[in-house]
């Protein structure tokens, strides 16, 4: 794999190595098993295995699973697919709850130190009495409990003698801190849930922001990288691991989490739409998860390719989705067959053409890549064409077909439009057509041009296909007073087309990557192609005014 663009966290490794304060550099990919990864999560697994990889470090995945309600069993296995998926192989893999012992035997130590205490206010009151950035916070009435107190109350909230929310246990730092983080945040609660992994063994959970520093201590993490919302905490982060005494110090670091326009990236809303069916779970392809991605047609190569593009930033930006679209033209550019579909058929007879008679024509299997050869298509009397091709009455500059006039068919011959059969309302429902011997694809004819060149597909031997094409899911993704981002929903994301493709794709296997002649690329749907009808899902289409 090339090596990461120069950033300011691998300069950062590089001054820490170079000074001795690491030896080896050992990053994490830290999710919630609670929900599928989305591309934003792609970018912080790139960063943390390039990082490691480029300095011959580690790179632990950990599933961050410090809250039973959330997280199943599902979203473990789907993320380790994922992350093997993009291309990377984990060093350890973990889980947070792993060390709820650990957690709890620190949570004792810092009550013995009088630097954590028992709360029985309720969340409400606590939250109210953190104060705000302009006023100080108040001073809980059990902040005053003796260390006794404090050490036998979290053993029977431990012991599960208490309701969820009846009690609290809080770091005891600063209610007057300018740093709301410090306000003697809440470190233990209790809730009697089943945990994925754990079961029924507990029924205290540690909050986050205690929770991930000791976990990126334990594993001897040395850059923890997280993004920005993070950079608040950092003052705790630190707290909590000098204060746990723990042997091992790593250090926060934060960079921009990724946005791309108009795309939902986070996972409460990506949740959603699978829960309320808008989309047909989480690899729908219209969804910007990896699964989604991945089904869409997207290769772990152009993910890859984008996420070092965009680089890491310390400031917020929206990077144009475009560039995610240019990244898989470039990867697939060289690589997929060219071949001729037709998403909306209208039929053609060549009246002078030989009944019964099937040619077979050379055409090239990829015009940029001479490597990939020659196939031999099927043409014949009947043939299918695009229904836009054809118009009865074309505005200026419309150089495809119209009665009278004359196309070229892509690695075949020229045909002229001479009669159009139509239905009862008028439309034509198929074109009488002329061909021209003298004008074969390939055979030097300069008598005559023509304006427009068309693709098609031999009738007898076309397979029937379902061609889907996306637009995004969310138009306008703001919420207003009393909506939600689902009012919202682009009722116009999936467009499904039946149509044909050549006959050489009837083998297709689920993930094959096609390029369709002037349509763009396409992935046949691993889920929905049968031995039937094969199902092509558009990555995206072939031209784009994006540049990077
Ligand atoms: P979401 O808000 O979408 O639910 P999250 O941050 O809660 O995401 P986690 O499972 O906690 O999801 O994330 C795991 C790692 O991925 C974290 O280190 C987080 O910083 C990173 N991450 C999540 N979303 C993005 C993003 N959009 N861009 C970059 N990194 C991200
Ligand atoms: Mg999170
Ligand atoms: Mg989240």
């Amino acid at each position: 794999t090339k090596t990461p663009s120069s950033n300011f966290i691998k300069n950062i490794v590089a001054e820490d190595l170079a000074s001795g304060r690491t030896k080896e550099v050992v990053t994490r990919f830290p999710p919630e098993p609670n929900g599928y990864l989305h591309i934003g999560h792609a970018k912080s697994i790139c960063l943390n295995f390039e990082l490691a990889d480029e300095f011959k470090g580690r790179t632990n995945l950990r599933f961050d699973d410090t809250n039973p309600v959330k997280e199943d069993v599902e979203y473990v296995e789907s993320i380790k697919k994922d992350v093997e998926w993009l291309g990377f192989e984990w060093d350890g893999l973990f889980f947070a709850s792993d060390y709820f012992g650990e957690m709890y035997a620190r949570a004792e130590r810092l009550i013995r130190k009088g630097l954590a205490y028992v709360d029985d206010q309720t969340a409400e009151q606590i939250r109210e009495s953190r104060g705000t950035l302009t006023a100080p916070g108040q001073e809980s009435p059990f902040r005053g409990r003796s260390v006794e107190e404090n050490l036998d109350l979290f053993g029977r909230m431990k012991e599960g003698e208490f309701a969820d929310g009846t009690k609290v246990l809080r770091a005891k730092i600063d209610m007057g801190s300018p740093n709301i983080n410090m306000r003697d945040p809440v470190i233990y609660r209790v809730v009697h849930a089943h945990h994925h992994n754990t079961g029924n063994e507990w029924c205290i959970y540690p909050m986050y922001a205690f929770a991930h520093p000791l976990e990126d201590a334990i594993e001897g993490v040395t850059h923890s990288i997280c993004t920005l919302e993070f950079e608040d905490q950092r003052p705790f982060y630190d707290w909590v691991v000098r204060e746990c005494e723990m042997p091992w110090t790593p250090r926060q670091y934060e960079f921009a989490r990724l946005n791309l326009t108009n795309t939902v990236m986070s996972k409460r809303k990506l949740k959603q739409l699978v829960d309320e069916k808008a989309v047909d779970g989480w690899d729908d392809p219209r969804m910007p998860t990896i699964s989604g991605l991945r089904r869409k047609g997207y290769t772990p190569e152009a993910i890859r390719a984008f996420c070092r593009e965009i680089g890491v930033a310390k400031s917020y930006g929206v990077v144009d989705e475009r560039m995610l679209e240019h990244f898989i033209r470039e990867d697939l550019k060289l690589k997929a067959l060219r071949t001729m579909a037709v998403l909306q058929p209208l039929k053609v007879v060549i009246t002078n053409y030989p009944e019964g008679q099937v040619e077979w024509l050379d055409a090239e299997n990829n015009s940029e890549n001479p490597e990939m050869g020659h196939r031999q298509i099927p043409f014949s009397r009947e043939i299918y064409i695009e229904r836009d091709d054809y118009m009865d009455n074309p505005p200026p500059k419309y150089f495809r077909l119209f009665p009278g006039n004359e196309v070229r068919l892509k690695h075949a011959y020229f045909i002229k439009c001479e009669e159009v059969v139509r239905d009862a309302d008028g439309n034509a429902i198929e074109l009488r057509c002329t061909y021209d011997p003298e004008t074969k694809s390939g055979s030097g004819f300069t008598g005559r041009k023509v304006k427009g060149t068309i693709h098609w597909v031999e009738a007898s031997n076309a397979v029937p296909s379902q061609f889907r094409l996306y637009e995004p899911l969310i138009t306008d993704d703001v919420e207003e007073e009393g909506q939600s981002f689902l009012d919202h929903l682009n009722p116009n994301s999936l467009e499904t087309l039946n149509g044909f493709v050549e006959k050489g794709l009837l083998s297709s296997e689920g993930g094959d990557k096609y390029q369709f002649f002037r349509h763009g690329y396409f992935n046949v749907d691993p889920k929905d192609t049968t031995p039937e009808r094969l199902v092509f899902n558009r990555i995206v289409s072939l031209k784009s005014s994006f540049e990077v």
